[in-house]
């Protein structure tokens, strides 16, 4: 028998070690910004194209490349950052396993062109798929400038498997943020094709945070600062009052690297408690220094967790430091004399057209009729008004082709499963009221069995399904409002929503592009005039940031799906029998009943006939 064993290929290798570096486009552009910093550049540019799947390119004025290291540094392992096993100790760059390039050049179609200041001419190299293809000298500027093209275009199941651009796009633009935001000595621009989503010149943290969060955080945010022998902490937390609904915002760096840490998360938010209500998150910036030999850095590849030698003391500082800042800048917050919040009204450009607010008057309205179902009040469209009509779909749920287009495959095949059991009667000769228990869930009995429903989900669903025919029929009603309202987003949800502008108007958002990531709101969904716009808004986007994305969906259907979600709050609340059949009405028309648009069960059904089998 021969030996089996062999080494493999050098780039066969790289392109296993990709599989850990390179995950995604942002994966790419983390380890190409970090490196513009670790060769001390002033100046980064990054231009995405494609969401990186085409372009990733990332310009710098740092210290350059001699000939042989710009073929050397794609070598696998090869690093000028550290030389022994002790450096470990003591890491003063962000790279330094020698693995970035030669991972990324085994997956892409890379062109480096690099010049240091002391050299002519600069050299250009050519490299695809680990494959040199050529190296020349070039006149080119002091610095590196290095390229990414048509990246995993050897590994099709890696592309394949990329996000829409959308989402992709948003996780480069973190990467850029936690590179940008620590780094404020060094001018950034991020170009998306030809587009400047960022720029931000050198200058001090607070300048680099407005410079890339926005003007409003000028007033937004309070600064922390504590110098002890075991940790330096300083950076912004925002004030309670602008806390988010989404966990968005809350960055720290330790050592000028962007880290994650849930025990020092939890230091934070235990120095916001009460200060802020229970589901919004606080702001944060905070930026630890410690000894490099009192920190591990070298855990995982993508390097977002580290080990602090001395966590618990570092808790302790930083929760009392953020609860001093709290209580120095925020005794009487409703005192500051410098700005007057309702003078602070961003002009319409120059070219925006003024639409003439619509006020609507309902001439039905009667201000001492009693609302009797306030809470679950879901105008239906005009077709399963009629009482009968209602019920049909549920009896053959399935035969609504134009609707099944929609619905997912195992959407179809759990419904198909537990609506087999189901039959007209059951739903008209409802034997019993419906009774809620917990504040919460219905209970009602059907000719077949129990069914307990949960009025949020099913909100959720009825939500949905209306949403969506109003689309499909394009016939959303919109409200204009009164007041437009400005909601300032981060660069990424500012993006997304202009990606998605169209979608959102389909689905009876009115919204412009106001500048600096600014929208103008000037309508909404007829349906949630009364809802706080931006708490919606902002959690519409973090549904369609966090819910499941397919990728192919219709952009309409998870705009209609994040709405759903968003607008099914439910809070805890005595429903009256009416509300709970209403509930139970709506529900029942829904071509899914059983099921929310992500998939979870809005209601329990157990059929007397398993109730029997079970007192046996
Ligand atoms: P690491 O950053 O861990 O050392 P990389 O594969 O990212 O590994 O880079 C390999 C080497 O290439 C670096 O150590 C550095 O010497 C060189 N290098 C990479 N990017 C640049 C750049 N933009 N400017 C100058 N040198 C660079
Ligand atoms: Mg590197």
């Amino acid at each position: 028998m021969p030996d089996l064993i062999h080494l493999l290929p050098d780039s066969v290798a790289n392109q296993i070690a990709a599989g850990e570096v390179v995950q995604r486009p942002a994966s790419a552009v983390k380890e190409l910004l970090e490196n513009a910093v670790d060769a001390g550049a002033t100046q980064i540019k990054l231009i995405i194209k494609d969401a990186g799947k085409t372009l990733i390119q990332v310009i710098d004025n740092g210290c350059g490349l001699s000939e042989r290291d710009a073929r050397m540094c794609f070598e696998r392992h090869a690093t000028s950052k550290i030389q022994t096993a002790n450096d470990l100790m003591a890491i003063h760059t962000l790279g330094f396993r020698g693995e970035a390039l030669a991972s990324i050049a085994s997956i892409a179609q890379v062109e480096l062109r690099t010049k240091r200041v002391d050299d002519e001419v600069g050299t250009s190299i050519i490299i695809e798929g680990s494959e040199f293809k050529s190296q020349t000298p070039v006149s080119t500027p002091d610095g590196t400038s290095i390229s990414v093209k048509n990246l995993f275009f050897n590994v099709p199941a890696r592309r394949n498997f990329l996000k829409s651009n959308t989402l992709e796009l948003k996780y480069i633009i973190e990467e850029f943020l936690r590179v940008a935001l620590v780094n404020t000595e060094v001018a950034f621009t991020l170009y998306n094709h030809d587009r400047i989503l960022h720029q931000a010149p050198a200058s001090n943290l607070k300048q680099r945070l407005v410079a890339l969060l926005g003007n409003a955080y000028n007033q937004r945010l309070i600064p922390v600062s504590q110098e002890t022998g075991i940790v330096n902490i300083h950076g912004f937390i925002g004030k309670p009052e602008f806390s988010k609904k989404t966990r968005g915002e809350q960055y720290f760096f330790a050592n000028g690297r962007f880290i994650k840490n849930p025990y020092l998360h939890h230091a934070i938010e235990n120095a916001f408690q009460q200060l802020i209500p229970k589901d919004s998150f606080p702001t944060y910036f905070i930026y630890l220094t410690v000894d490099p030999k009192n920190i591990d850095v070298n855990i995982h590849p993508t390097k977002t967790e580290v080990n602090f030698q001395d966590i618990k003391s570092i808790y302790a500082i930083l929760h009392s430091s953020v609860r001093q800042s709290i209580g120095k800048f925020n005794i009487s917050p409703s005192l500051d004399f410098e700005v007057e919040p309702s003078m602070e009204i961003t002009p319409l450009p120059k070219d925006a057209e003024v639409n003439q607010p619509v006020i609507k008057v309902d001439p039905e309205y009667n201000p001492f009729e009693k609302k009797v179902r306030p809470q679950f009040e879901i105008q239906m469209p005009p077709r399963v008004k009629a009482y009968e009509e209602q019920w049909k779909p549920l009896y053959d749920p399935l035969k609504d082709v134009h609707f099944k287009q929609e619905v997912p495959e195992q959407e179809i095949q759990a419904n198909q499963q537990s609506i087999a059991g189901w039959n007209q009667e059951d739903l008209k000769s409802k034997s019993i009221r419906p009774f809620q228990v917990q504040n919460r869930y219905i209970i009602s009995s059907t000719q077949s069995g129990i069914v307990i429903i949960d009025p949020q989900k099913a909100s959720e669903r009825i939500i949905y399904e209306r949403l969506l025919t109003s689309f499909e029929n394009n016939q959303v009603s919109m409200q204009n409002q009164l007041h437009p309202q400005t909601i300032l987003l981060s660069p990424e949800d500012f993006e997304m929503t202009m990606e998605l502008i169209d979608d959102f108007a389909k689905a009876g958002f009115g919204i412009r592009d106001f500048g600096k990531n600014t929208i103008l709101v000037e309508a909404v969904p007829a349906d949630c005039q009364e809802t706080n716009i931006t708490d919606l808004f902002e959690s519409i986007l973090e549904e369609l940031k966090t819910g499941t994305d397919e990728g192919k969906t219709k952009h309409y259907v998870r705009v209609a799906r994040s709405m759903a979600k968003s607008m099914a709050f439910y809070r805890k609340t005595r429903l009256q029998p009416e509300e709970m059949e209403g509930i139970i009405e709506q529900l029942f028309a829904c071509k899914v009943p059983d099921l929310t648009p992500g998939g979870n069960p809005t209601m329990i059904f157990t059929s007397f006939e398993d109730l029997n089998k079970k007192f046996k």
